[in-house]
């Protein structure tokens, strides 16, 4: 079950959370599709956040064009967990 959103101080709120579910409330931060691409929220020039993407065998981060940049983490962490959901990506 996706949550959509954190619980109160969530670790998932922290940047480098190392955990990728949050024990608390389940607030995942990767996923995965049947390509194995592996999504996930970065930060960008001026302190907003969207989601980008690294392919398998390849450590390059690209932002993801299909998301709009977004003024927080969590907002850019609850699209990704909607796209997910709706495309059917898996948790890492
Ligand atoms: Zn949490």
């Amino acid at each position: 079950m996706t949550r959509e959103h954190p619980c109160c101080l969530c670790p998932a709120l922290e940047s480098d959370f190392k955990n990728n579910v949050c024990a608390d409330c389940g607030f995942i931060k990767k996923y995965t599709d049947e390509r194995g691409w592996i999504y996930f929220v970065r930060g960008g020039i001026g302190g907003v956040h969207k989601t980008f993407y690294r392919k398998p065998g390849n450590n390059k981060e690209k932002a993801c064009s299909i998301f709009p940049w977004h003024q927080t983490f969590v907002q850019a962490q609850i699209d990704l967990n909607k796209t997910a959901k709706a495309r059917g990506w898996q948790v890492v």
